[in-house]
């Protein structure tokens, strides 16, 4: 919940002409305020508390001086550590006017972590999940990231099982009552392939169009997952705005 509640106080700022780092000093602020700890700081040596990708970056983005500007959008990820329990959530915010394409990419990426979720059943498989992000993902025409996927939380950020957003069906492991676990669909707005960039971090389109990311814990449960992220604080600041 701590990470849904900075991602909304996050959402408060976003606007045409303020940077990246003014965001990520908001954020590391409120966590430390709320007595946690930024995951991500320090974390293989990265540097801030969020994630901040624009338009062509895909994830893992490092917020610097640039100066959000109307038609982009941004892909924000936070991590929290509370009590020595991890939290882990990203969404993508619209800054001004897009395009309707990338607002298709945007309900389309959204609603294909849904799907995701409606997979994550205690005796289903991880592929469940995987392929019902991929069929959502796809009925729109996007395309599906490879290279990154979701994965296990608790203790630690990153726990097995990873959990791809594209597979078969009955395949992987199988989910446990009580599993938790990260489902984060990355989906491009052109073709899959992405690139590493200089810094060593940001992971870009390759065609350099833009992509998405939303991202979700659950904890597996029979009938239906218990989703342990909310986007109703973001979601109430956005339709302040
Ligand atoms: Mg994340
Ligand atoms: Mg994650």
């Amino acid at each position: 919940m701590l990470v849904s509640k900075t991602l909304a106080e996050v959402a408060k700022h976003i606007k045409p002409g303020i940077s990246t780092l003014y965001l990520d000093g908001l954020a590391e602020e409120f966590i430390r305020d709320h007595n946690a700890v930024p995951a991500f700081k320090g974390y293989g040596g990265f540097p801030n508390t969020l994630c901040t990708s624009v338009n062509e970056e895909v994830v893992h983005g490092i917020p610097s001086s640039y100066e959000l500007k109307d038609g982009d959008i941004i892909s924000i990820d936070c991590g929290v550590i509370l009590n020595g329990w991890y939290g882990d959530s990203a969404y993508t915010f619209s800054v001004g006017e897009i395009t309707d394409a990338v607002a298709r990419l945007l309900e389309y990426t959204k609603a294909s972590l849904e799907e995701g979720v409606k997979a994550a059943v205690a005796g289903n498989r991880i592929g469940d999940i995987s392929h019902a992000v991929q069929v959502k993902a796809e009925s729109g025409g996007f395309s599906v990231v490879r290279e990154l996927v979701g994965h296990g939380i608790g203790r630690k950020l990153h726990e097995p099982p990873e959990v791809p957003n594209f597979g078969k069906q009955g395949t992987g492991p199988k989910m446990d009552k009580g599993l938790v676990i990260c489902i984060e669909p990355m989906i491009n707005l052109g073709k899959k392939e992405t690139l590493q960039m200089s810094d060593g971090w940001t992971i870009r389109t390759a065609d350099g169009m833009p992509s998405a990311h939303y991202e979700y814990a659950v904890a597996v449960n029979r009938g239906r997952a218990d989703v342990l992220t909310t986007f109703d604080f973001i979601e109430e600041v956005l339709s302040k705005m």
